[in-house]
């Protein structure tokens, strides 16, 4: 295993494998197959990516995305491995030439779409070299029940048949039961080790609130959260997408929009910039996120309500890929709930399928009501016991208050049951206020026993209340009729004064672990962003993201540490050696000018 130490420290820079790491390199260097399932950010490409180099031959990778293939072969690079990739994108000329480089074993990782498979050439090709193993990432693609299935990933099947000596490894960081078996299936991966750690990811903060003014609430986000770094704020439309990034560059943030909507250079160039820029906000439908693999977002806003846990939890999962602090927000309403639930209804889906959709929005919902911890919830959705409240969620740093809401809540429901079940909340709030509105007037409403008695509650309170007594059971929207609010069989104890209903209190701002930062010193970050500007410019000189140079975690580490020599500068988690010949003298100038000792006494001190 020492071999697979050294390249780990040579080439990566890092001095101990993670988790399972070590297990599933010894494994597949050994000629087995495995399947991977490990969360995001955990280190799965090192799992294939030092036994493509402990191997003779050329390792194989499948990877779903052209910006996915782009990212790891330059990373690859960088750190002086012989790394290509082979995609449509690509000239002739280029592809020959690197089919060339391929055949004389110049290349220790190829990265490859699916869809090459489908071509005799391709794989004849393949018979002519020594294949070290095959890796599938986003192993997952090959699912049809999970939600980024790619029929191309179907014909990685033949991999099996043709080349039954190499080894295959197949990873992925989201599969639920279902979605495992169907992958050892559809690779014929019965015979493969399965490595599957939590799907835990303990660096991310987890807020979600209700919505109460929240461009307000985003905002105060923002300025606690965003501090030059990067982040995701999804919105449900790509009109509310155009909305936002054009409200939040007003409001002097480098924001930009991302939606499909878009001609397919204006995105590049959006995703482009985020990749490659400090500080940029992406503001973007759903459709932005596969393959991001930038691994220093800061934050992940969800600005109006996913559709499910596993949604939610993918998308925030993109934050802190880097293990640093990160924090993700969720603001819902009930405006988000209707909507979602008259998409589902509307939708073509089979009966059986708009119950399974309306199931899952459920648990989605049931996660933004909980005063549990919001980890455990999540955790437990997919399977996993956790064993304590996490201390790292808005619960648990900030638990809800309650409140006694018998009241008020007869009060809504009887004025539901007054007006005949046919409104939705907007304009039974309205009733209870004692708004005078020609519309009330007109249905007599204003004539109701129910008119007015609720002056005592504010509308938010009312949009509170109304909100939990849907998410509660106690109403129920009927999409077929405009979300008129129906009565359900709960209520009854309840309007007959037999028990009590404690109410969630929702927060007036954002709760208060939200604004809690991960310090710096001051002299730290003043350090910090000089190394930032130097590694902005080693990247615009190349045409790289920055984080491909050397990634935050390594800047913060020098800004901490301040190592005054090249050996000390090498301890420092993720220099390998290349990085450090190619790199190490310049930022280590930096250090030292600011501690006020120049680099040509350093060097003079050296010799
Ligand atoms: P995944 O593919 O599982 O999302 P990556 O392979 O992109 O994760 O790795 C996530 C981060 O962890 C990267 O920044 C990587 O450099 C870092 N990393 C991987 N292995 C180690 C290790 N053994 N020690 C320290 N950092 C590591
Ligand atoms: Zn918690």
């Amino acid at each position: 295993m020492q071999q697979a130490r050294d390249i780990l420290r040579n080439f990566f820079g890092y001095e101990h494998f993670r988790g399972l790491q070590q297990e599933v390199v010894e494994h597949v260097a050994g000629g087995g197959d495995a399947l991977v399932l490990m969360p995001t950010g955990s280190g799965k490409s090192l799992c294939y990516q030092i036994p493509a180099l402990m191997r003779p031959g050329t390792a194989v990778v499948i990877s779903p995305l052209i910006a996915l293939m782009q990212d790891q072969v330059e990373a690859l690079t960088q750190a002086g491995i012989r790394a290509a990739y082979l995609n449509s994108s690509q000239s002739h000329e280029i592809q020959n030439h690197i089919e060339t480089e391929l055949e004389q074993g110049c290349i220790d990782l190829l990265y490859v779409a699916p869809e090459r498979f489908k071509t005799e050439r391709f794989l004849s090709r393949l018979d002519r070299i020594q294949i070290a193993l095959f890796a599938i990432d986003e192993a997952h693609c090959v699912s049809q029940w999970g939600h980024d299935f790619r029929t191309d990933y179907l014909l990685l099947s033949r991999i099996r048949q043709r080349y039954p000596k190499a080894p295959r490894i197949a990873l992925t960081a989201t599969a639920d039961i279902r979605t495992r078996q169907e992958i050892i299936e559809r690779l014929s991966l019965e015979q493969a080790r399965t490595f599957s750690t939590s799907l835990d990811r303990p660096n991310l903060h987890y807020a979600i609130s209700p919505k109460k003014d929240p461009k307000k609430q985003l905002l105060s986000f923002l300025r606690h959260a965003h501090r030059g770094g990067s982040g995701i704020i999804y919105c449900l439309s790509r009109r509310k997408v155009e909305s936002t990034a054009q409200w939040l560059s007003q409001q002097g943030f480098r924001a930009i929009p991302y939606h499909a909507g878009l001609e397919a250079e204006v995105r590049n160039q959006h995703q482009r910039r985020f990749l490659s820029e400090d500080g940029m906000i992406i503001v973007a439908t759903v459709a932005f996120g596969m393959g991001i693999n930038k691994p220093n977002v800061r934050f992940v806003v969800h600005f109006d309500l996913p559709r499910s846990l596993e949604a939610y939890y993918q998308e925030t999962g993109r934050a802190g890929r880097d293990g640093l602090p990160a924090k993700v927000l969720l603001l819902f309403g009930l405006q988000d709930i209707l909507g979602l639930s008259q998409q589902i209804q509307d939708s073509e889906l089979d009966p059986e399928r708009k119950r399974i959709e309306r199931d899952r929005l459920e648990t989605m919902i049931g996660l933004c009501e909980t005063s549990r911890c919001r980890r455990e919830v999540l955790l437990g959705h997919f399977g996993e016991t956790s064993k304590a409240a996490c201390g790292n969620c808005d619960n648990c740093l900030t638990p809800p208050a309650q409140w006694d809401a018998t009241e008020p809540a007869r009060m809504a429901l009887s004025c539901a049951h007054r007006t005949g079940e046919r409104y939705g909340a907007q304009y039974l709030i309205e009733v209870l206020t004692g708004k005078v509105s020609p519309r009330i007037r007109d249905l007599g409403h204003d004539q109701i026993s129910t008119f007015g008695i609720g002056k005592a509650f504010d509308v938010p309170t009312w949009q509170s209340i109304f909100r939990q007594l849907v998410t509660l059971g106690f109403l129920s929207p009927e999409p077929e009729r405009g979300g008129a609010l129906r009565l359900q069989e709960r209520c009854r104890p309840l309007l007959r004064g037999e028990t009590p209903l404690k109410l969630r209190k929702d927060r007036g701002s954002l709760p208060q672990s939200i604004h809690q930062t991960h310090g710096r010193s001051r002299d730290d970050n003043r350090l910090f962003e000089d190394l930032r500007i130097l590694r902005r410019t080693l990247a615009q000189e190349q045409g790289v993201p920055p984080y491909l140079i050397f990634q935050d975690t390594i800047l913060e580490d020098i800004a901490r540490l301040r190592p005054q020599t090249l050996e000390a500068l090498q301890t420092i988690q993720g220099i390998g050696e290349k990085k450090l010949e190619r790199y190490g003298k310049a930022f280590l100038a930096i250090v030292l000018r600011q501690a006020g000792t120049s680099i040509a006494a350093y060097s003079s001190a050296t010799k």
